[in-house]
């Protein structure tokens, strides 16, 4: 009876340490990802590094919970995160009416938008000159479903963003539409290419979690919120992005 009684509290202990993490693995926090998308999430040696990374290892830290990253393609993030598969989608993803449709999102963590990235010198000098050009994108993403609205572009899709960037260095597009964090960090690590002034969009990142995930969102929330009010999302971010 003494037996069963401590195994019992034992169990309960157990269960209310783990609760909480997530829905498939009871001590982990799982994070899909695609680990391509410097300085949200890139490899850096043979770790995942970068400011969702560090965003996400404070969420999962505060939920007394391991954080488990997940790399995957940037589309099928959502599907991982409707599935079950993972707990948390982080990949600079932009709350959008469609994606809002499948999964749930956290309160805003970053302002973003899509800027478009040009070979030096080219003609196009303004979102109005990309009427009737080839438009690389990377597939899936809001950059890709606002390029369909240019007049008579016609717009190339490319499973990586690189790989976009790639094709306007070998005069395959003549514009790449991109998230402009993005494009600020490849165009300072390959020359030849410019930034335009002018954003295509202006869009917000957020945290998604399964439809109805309630619990979990709201923990995300809150962290989300602490890490506003500290600074430290300030941090994170300055550490990555306007460090010198
Ligand atoms: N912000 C863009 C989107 O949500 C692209 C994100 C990414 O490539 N990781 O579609």
């Amino acid at each position: 009876m003494r037996k069963t009684g401590i195994l019992f509290a034992l169990f309960s202990v157990m269960c209310t340490a783990f609760i909480g993490c997530g829905n498939d693995e009871a001590d982990v926090l799982v994070m899909a990802t695609n680990a391509e998308f410097p300085p949200y999430e890139f490899y850096s040696d043979e770790e995942i590094v970068g400011i969702d990374v560090d965003i996400a290892r404070i969420i999962a830290e505060d939920m007394g919970c391991e954080l488990v990253i997940e790399d995957m393609a940037f589309d099928s993030i959502i599907d991982a995160v409707e599935s079950g598969k993972a707990d948390i989608g982080m990949a600079g993803i932009t709350v959008s009416e469609d994606r809002l449709k499948e999964v749930d999102f956290s309160d805003i963590y970053a302002e973003a938008s899509q800027a478009v990235i040009v070979k030096e010198g080219s003609d196009v000098t303004s979102l109005a000159d990309l009427v009737g050009k080839r438009v690389g994108v990377q597939l899936g993403t809001t950059g890709d479903d606002f390029s369909e609205n240019i007049e008579d572009a016609s717009v190339e899709r490319y499973n990586r963003g690189y790989e976009a960037i790639q094709a306007l260095d070998q005069g395959k597009v003549d514009a790449v539409v991109i998230d402009r964090e993005f494009a600020e960090v490849y165009v300072s690590q390959n020359g030849g290419l410019a930034i335009l002034d002018e954003s295509f969009t202006d869009e917000e990142y957020a945290i998604c979690v399964a439809k109805g995930n309630t619990k979990l969102l709201e923990k995300v929330n809150a962290s989300v919120q602490n890490l506003k009010d500290s600074g430290k999302l300030r941090e994170i971010v300055d550490k990555y992005i306007n460090a010198e």
